[in-house]
């Protein structure tokens, strides 16, 4: 798939506002501009990595911070024993529209199964 910048790049760069909610040298996390859940906030990699498929061997430590970043902030915010959803979509089947990883935490609510 394509190896383009993404808004998300313009996003990183601040060149368009995001209401941050979690950033550090690697990482950075914003709410999601059209929410499908009271509290939706995307992690991403602050190099672009367009999709699953294009993450490296060596970047297994940077896609983990993803993870680690999304648990520290469900503690932040109070609903890691809530619970929350994390979900990244993978190119069309996927339902993958901004290709930079991103993954989605989603949590304010029940999630569903399937999630359709
Ligand atoms: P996906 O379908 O997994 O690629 O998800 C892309 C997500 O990016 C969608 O949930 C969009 O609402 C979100 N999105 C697109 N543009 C922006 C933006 N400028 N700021 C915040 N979220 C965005």
């Amino acid at each position: 798939m394509t190896n383009q910048p993404t808004i998300f790049d313009k996003i990183i760069n601040k060149e368009i506002p995001a209401e941050i909610a979690f950033e550090n040298d690697t990482v950075l996390a914003f709410k999601d501009i059209n929410p499908q859940a009271p509290i939706h906030v995307l992690f991403i990699p602050k190099i672009r990595i367009s999709t699953i498929n294009d993450i490296k061997d060596d970047q297994a430590e940077l896609t983990g911070q993803l993870f680690l970043a999304a648990r520290d902030y469900a503690k932040q915010i109070g609903e890691d024993e809530n619970g929350y959803r994390l979900v990244m979509n993978c190119n069309q089947n996927g339902g993958q529209e901004v290709y930079h990883i991103h993954l989605h935490f989603l949590a304010g609510r029940q999630m569903l199964w399937p999630p359709g």
